[in-house]
């Protein structure tokens, strides 16, 4: 057996107001009258944050369109945009939830890289490293801050940028920028680290190293979502941190059945990952009994809508696109239900389980 040996994020800085410190962080990575280019979320457009950027010469802010999740032809035009306005960048930004994290991290790829990013489309794909890039969460749960991937929707296929030159070069954890997210949107995203937890932790992959991760990741998510009574700033701190360590234990496990179902919504009705992993784990009591009945506690007391009913008239058409989609995910089910899965997880009874969804 051979044992996968990681690339890691190079640099992390966390804490309150932490962000502040972001002029002299990326000092050093300045070249040749290069700009640096901040890539935001959309959200922040008006808001306060974009004055707080520490722009320099040429530097350019871009408002970052995260209606859709990231797709390939997105990446290609911003980077193609940055090539022909500036020839070289000294870095991207990414600043925003996971959507506009990988969005960096695939723009900052295609940098350096030749032809469209839909051609990296896989495991190790990419030859060359990018431009130095940053990623600033500012909704806690993906991971995407630590992981060695980007996931894009291309034109066949919903599939990250999987490289050792995908991971962010600097991290800036700063608590304080996801005060103001609406409760709805911190839980699915909270949602997608605590259900990145369960996955690892019951999957047949299971290590100590990703369980070390995982049971405190879980434990964080716990505190915020079942221990306490209305969100403050702790609850930022701590979530924080649980995505950074749900990251860290699925790098080196995997993810199982909610993620695999969830992304045959996402291919076929462009369901975002938070909220689509949490209408799938909704209905998951048979695989995950323990994690289920907690989720639904949580949803409850947290008083957060789960959209239901959301396949209800789709055609058998549809029904199959998804159930191919999410079929095709196979360390994801071998992780889940262990080396026969194929058995277990039939066309049959994947149909019924998204009947239900
Ligand atoms: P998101 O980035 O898609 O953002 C969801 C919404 O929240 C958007 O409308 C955005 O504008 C808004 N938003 C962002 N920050 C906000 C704030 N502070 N206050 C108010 N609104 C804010 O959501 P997400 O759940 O963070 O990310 C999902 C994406 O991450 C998907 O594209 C998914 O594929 C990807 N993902 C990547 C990895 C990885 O390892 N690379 C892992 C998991 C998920
Ligand atoms: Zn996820």
């Amino acid at each position: 057996m051979a044992f996968r040996n990681f690339k890691m994020v190079g640099y992390v800085i966390y804490g309150r107001g932490s962000f502040n410190q972001l002029d002299e962080i990326i000092a050093p990575h300045r070249k040749d009258g290069a700009p640096m280019i901040f890539l935001v979320d959309h959200f922040f457009t008006g808001k306060t944050l974009p004055n707080r950027i520490p722009l320099r010469g040429n530097d350019t802010v871009i408002f970052a369109d995260v209606t859709h999740e990231p797709k390939t032809t997105y990446v290609d035009r911003l980077a193609n945009q940055l090539k022909e306005t500036y020839g070289k960048v000294s870095g991207i930004i990414g600043i925003g939830g996971g959507s506009t994290m990988d969005l960096a991290k695939a723009v900052a790829l295609m940098m350096n890289n030749p032809g469209s990013s839909a051609d990296y489309q896989g495991w190790d794909l990419v030859k060359l490293p990018g431009a130095y890039k940053v990623g600033i969460p500012t909704l806690s749960g993906t991971g995407a801050e630590v992981s060695r991937t980007t996931v894009l929707t291309g034109p066949t296929k919903k599939l990250g940028m999987n490289s050792d030159f995908t991971p962010f070069d600097q991290i800036v954890l700063d608590p304080e920028l996801t005060a103001d997210a609406p409760a709805n949107q911190r839980f699915y995203t909270g949602m997608d680290c605590y259900i990145h937890c369960f996955e690892s932790l019951n999957g047949t992959y299971l290590n100590e190293f990703s369980k070390s991760y995982g049971d405190k990741a879980l434990q964080l998510c716990r505190d915020v979502y079942v221990n306490k009574t209305g969100w403050d700033a702790d609850s930022d701190d701590k979530l924080m941190m649980a995505s950074y360590a749900g990251g860290m234990s699925i790098a080196y496990s995997q993810v199982g059945v909610a993620h695999a179902v969830s992304y045959g919504l996402s291919y076929l009705l462009g369901t975002k990952h938070g909220v689509g992993n949490c209408i799938v784990f909704d209905k998951l009591q048979e695989y995950y009994p323990e994690g289920v009945e907690e989720f639904k506690l949580m949803v409850e007391k947290n008083k957060i809508d789960i959209p239901q009913h959301i396949c209800a008239g789709l055609s058998e058409d549809d029904f199959d696109k998804m159930i191919n989609v999410s079929l095709g995910m196979k360390p994801l089910w071998e992780n889940a239900l262990g080396k026969d899965w194929e058995k277990i997880m039939t066309k049959d009874r994947l149909r019924a389980l998204y009947d239900q969804l």
